[in-house]
C-alpha cells in the first residue's frame, strides 16, 4: 500500500469514526493478498489502489454504521456474510472487530477458499468458510434459523436477499444488506418479501461512502418468526422468480 492509499484509507476510516492505524499492516496485506489471487482468478473488476482501500475495504466496514452489529462483538454470536466473493465484507469486519465470529459463504468454492487462505495469512482465526448456495442452507437443519446476523454485499435485489437469508435467521436476528441506490419499488418488494418469510423490513439508512460520496444504502430487516417451511424455493428461484 502506497502512503497516499494509506491515507486514504485512514480519512475513510475516520470518517466512519473508525480509528484504522493499528489495521493498516493488515489492510496492506490484504490488499496483497487480493491482487494476488484476481491474478489467479477473477475476484474483483476494482484493481486501483483507491478504488480497493475506497470501494473495498471502506465499503465493507459501512455495514457497521447505525450499530446493528453492536452486540455481535461476542464471541457466542454467530454472524453469517452471504455471498461474501473475494471475502466482502468478512475480511474487513474481522480486521477491525477480531472478537466477531464470521462464517463467509459463497456459491463459489474457489472464492471460499481464497477467503480461507487470506484469513490464515492475516490470522484472522474467527472467520470460517463454506462454499454452498444459500437456498440450500436455509433448508439445511445445522444453518437453518440459526445466526444472529447476516450481512451481505451485492448480492441480489431486497426481495431475493429475504428469501436467501432470513431463513438462515433465529427469531430477532437482523439482516443487514449493503446497496448502492435504492428504488421505491426495491424498497416496497423487500418490505412484502421481508412480511412473506417472517420478517420485517424496519429500517433504511441512506449515506454516501466517505471521500467519494457515491450514494448507499445500508437496509436491516429483522426476523420476527420461523420462516414457513415452504421458503427458501429450491437453488436458482428465488433470483428467477423473486416474490415480489
Ligand atoms: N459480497 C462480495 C461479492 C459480491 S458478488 C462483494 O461485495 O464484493 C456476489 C457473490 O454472491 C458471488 O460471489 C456469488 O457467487 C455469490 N452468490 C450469489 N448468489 C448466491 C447464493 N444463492 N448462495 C451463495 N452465494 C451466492
Amino acid at each position: 500500500m502506497t502512503p497516499e492509499g494509506a491515507a486514504l484509507l485512514l480519512q475513510g476510516g475516520l470518517e466512519l469514526g473508525l480509528d484504522l492505524r493499528p489495521h493498516l499492516p493488515a489492510f496492506a496485506e490484504l490488499q496483497v493478498a487480493l491482487l494476488e489471487g484476481n491474478a489467479q482468478m477473477n475476484l474483483t473488476a476494482l484493481t486501483a489502489e483507491s478504488d480497493i482501500i475506497l470501494k473495498h475495504f471502506i465499503d465493507s466496514l459501512t455495514c457497521y454504521l447505525g450499530g446493528w452489529l453492536g452486540e455481535t462483538i461476542q464471541p457466542s454470536v454467530r454472524l453469517l456474510d452471504l455471498g461474501s466473493g473475494a471475502g466482502f465484507p468478512a475480511l474487513p469486519l474481522a480486521i477491525v472487530y477480531p472478537q466477531l465470529q464470521i462464517l463467509a459463504v459463497d456459491a463459489t468454492r474457489k472464492k471460499t477458499e481464497y477467503i480461507a487462505r487470506t484469513a490464515a495469512r492475516l490470522q484472522l482465526g474467527q472467520v470460517q468458510v463454506l462454499a454452498g448456495r444459500a437456498e440450500s442452507l436455509g433448508r439445511d437443519p445445522a444453518h437453518r434459523e440459526q445466526y444472529q446476523r447476516v450481512v451481505t454485499r451485492a448480492v441480489a435485489t431486497l426481495p431475493v436477499l429475504a428469501e436467501l437469508c432470513l431463513p438462515l435467521l433465529e427469531t430477532d436476528g437482523l439482516l443487514i444488506a449493503q446497496k448502492g441506490q435504492l428504488t421505491p419499488e426495491e424498497q416496497d418488494a423487500g418490505h412484502r418479501a421481508a412480511a412473506e418469510l417472517g420478517g420485517e423490513l424496519f429500517h433504511v439508512k441512506h449515506f454516501e461512502l466517505p471521500i467519494t460520496g457515491d450514494p448507499r444504502s445500508l437496509v436491516v430487516m429483522r426476523k420476527l418468526r420461523p420462516t414457513p417451511a415452504r421458503y427458501p424455493r429450491r437453488e436458482g428461484v428465488p433470483g428467477k422468480q423473486p416474490l415480489f
